[in-house]
């Protein structure tokens, strides 16, 4: 979470710059805003609370002199959203900018020390100690390359950290331990942030920054260290393929709904990731002995999903458990047989990353499915499926979550070819409809907008809505209940049908808002008696459905309709896609941005 970006350049002022960059940062926390700029040995710095254009509006952003900034759009965890709590924070004399993401674990007993020798604090947060400590050490003759590297033996915790000085005034200071950041190269400019949006509208030469190293930029290039040996490090640039248009909103109002119209791309795109990359996956999975899915949020309902695909086309069933919770589940019952295949869009999804590299220990393989290139759990993998969605801005994951299923749907498919579990035409069979999902989901989107977008305008005052799905369609019903929650604030459960009568199904009073996922798969029938169950106690019934399902119609005060799909292991892709617009216009209808929902970001990177 938070977004930090910094710039040092031969000419012009930075701060439009980074005003723009934070912009494509902004998903990625948003409650405060700041940007410090050095020019003629002085820090000009403006920052507040609030979203970087009501902060832009107050103070100007674009109006700071210099050629080097760093900025910073926070998603606290340190001390209330305010103008004294946001990024960056200083030494007591102002020579010294800090921004940073993550949480320093001892920063109590730093700041303790500190104040004891002195230094005044002017925020609640925990990075303030940092900027004090650097101003001690280079005070004792320390250099701003050197300060920051004693300041990493000291702080305990995960952290991107940006600094600058006065005293060395064209010269960036990055480095990482379990947060994001990425540098960008272009001739007479470096740049550094944590994500590569940031700067792709500049430039597309991407250096990765490894955790434990350390760079220094100026506009004539950059030097990178590892920290535990001093052990300079050469590495080329990559080249992004992503181009700056894609993340822009292109006409469409929102991320959200440009992304959920990006998705038939996104998918067309990922079916041809190369047959050696599916494969060497499937082969991972094949030869152990226990293969876990790991994820969480939206990638875990793609994992659930996945563990059905498997089982169906391979005779394979991993277990799917929540990453964070992973350790505490498996208690050390793992070993170098066994395989971890860890879904996150970012790639840096601290819960993911902590449960993979808990598994590494034990010697386990680790497959990564992700959406970013060179991101953290790349590292760390064996083997990695780079989902192919390109940039994806709303917070609340659509087209990620689409090309997760994608690559899920390749393995299981290559699977099943290995293990012999289906005979091979039906493979066959079920692999050409595979290929016609992206043309499926586009006329599922053009079917079911208008429609998600009136019934939106009837349920919106709702207080509580209940999904309800069987076998693989939990997923589904999992996914659009967690989407409204996240976008809309209304509140919504997710429940296998069989378990509703269980217990949720006394919620039930008239007009209570019950949706049913039901695809024409082999739980259609036994939905039809949950349908039953919950229309007798007066619920509205809601149905996302086959166009032709006559008696599902007839059963339903409200239906979605997507044309006829045969393989019921894929259904989640077409069936999600009207959730995900009546979520997005419910949100709407509630008056909220759904680009940016409250206390959420898009990568998070704490545990
Ligand atoms: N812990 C820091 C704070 O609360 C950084 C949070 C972030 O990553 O945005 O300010």
């Amino acid at each position: 979470m938070c977004g930090i970006i910094a710039v040092v350049q031969e000419r012009g002022d930075v701060a439009p710059f980074l005003h723009q960059a934070l912009k494509r940062l902004e998903y990625r926390g948003y409650d405060s805003v700041g940007v410090t700029t050095i020019a003629n040995n002085k820090m000009y710095t403006k920052k507040d609370k609030g979203k970087i254009e009501e902060v832009h509006r107050r103070l100007n952003l674009d109006e700071m002199p210099g050629l080097i900034g760093i900025g910073h759009t926070r998603w606290a965890t340190h001390g209330a959203p305010s103008m004294s709590n946001a990024h960056p924070h200083f030494d007591c004399e102002n020579k010294i900018a800090v921004v940073h993401n993550g949480v320093i674990d001892n920063f109590m007993e730093l700041r303790k020390n500190l104040s004891e020798k002195g230094h005044k604090f002017n925020s609640e947060t925990d990075t303030e100690v940092i900027p004090h400590m650097i101003e001690d050490l280079m005070k004792e003759g320390l250099n701003l390359v050197e300060s920051i590297k004693e300041v990493t033996k000291r702080i305990e915790g995960t952290y991107a950290i940006v600094a600058m000085s006065t005293k060395e005034n064209d010269k960036i200071v990055c480095t990482r331990d379990g947060n994001p950041l990425v540098i960008g190269t272009k001739s007479g400019a470096s740049y550094v942030s944590s994500d590569i949006p940031a700067f792709l509208p500049i430039t597309n030469d991407m250096i990765l920054l490894l955790d434990g190293e350390i760079a220094s930029l100026t506009n004539q290039g950059i030097h990178i260290e590892r920290l535990s040996d001093g052990e300079i490090v050469s590495r080329d640039s990559i080249k992004i393929s992503w181009t700056a248009d894609q993340a822009q909103k292109s006409g469409y109002p929102h991320f959200m709904l440009k992304e959920i119209h990006e998705q038939p791309d996104a998918i067309r795109k990922t079916l041809r990731l190369r047959s050696e990359t599916i494969e060497t996956a499937a082969r991972l999975i094949r030869e152990a002995e226990n293969v876990y899915i790991l994820a969480m949020g939206t990638s875990g309902h793609a994992a659930k999903a996945g563990r059905h695909m498997f089982a169906s086309l391979s005779g394979i069933l991993p277990s799917f458990e929540l990453a964070s919770d992973f350790q505490d589940t498996v208690y050390g019952s793992l070993s170098e047989r066994d395989c971890i295949i860890a879904i996150t869009q970012s790639g840096e999804t601290t819960d993911t990353i902590t449960a993979v590299k808990y598994a590494k220990h034990y010697g386990a393989k680790i497959i990564a499915i992700t959406n970013v290139v060179g991101s953290s759990i790349t590292r760390l993998a064996d083997h990695t499926v780079l989902t192919q969605a390109g940039p994806e801005i709303g917070v609340a994951a659509t087209k990620t979550f689409m090309v997760q299923l994608t690559s899920l749907a390749l393995i299981a498919l290559a699977l099943g070819e290995m293990t012999g579990f289906k005979e091979s035409e039906e493979i066959v069979k079920k692999r050409s409809s595979l290929e016609k999902l992206p043309e499926l989901v586009s006329e599922v989107i053009s079917r079911n907008e208008e429609r998600a977008r009136k019934l939106a305008s009837i349920l919106y005052e709702k207080p509580s809505l209940l999904f309800l799905g069987r076998g693989v369609s939990m997923a589904t019903a999992e996914e659009g209940a967690l989407k409204l929650k996240e976008i809309a604030y209304n509140h919504a459960e997710a429940y296998s049908a069989g378990e509703s009568k269980h217990g949720p199904i006394a919620l039930v009073q008239d007009g209570y808002p019950v949706i049913f996922v039901v695809p024409s798969d082999e739980t259609r029938n036994r939905i039809i008696g949950n349908i039953m169950e919950m229309k007798a106690r007066g619920a509205t019934i809601i149905s996302v459905t086959q166009k032709e399902d006559v008696e599902i119609t007839e059963l339903s005060d409200y239906v979605f309709t997507v044309p006829e799909i045969t393989e019921a292991e894929f259904s989640v892709m077409p069936y999600v896609v009207p959730l995900q617009l009546f979520s997005y216009y419910m949100a709407l209808r509630n008056g909220y941005d759904p680009d940016k929902p409250r206390n959420l970001a898009k990568s998070v990177t704490v545990l």
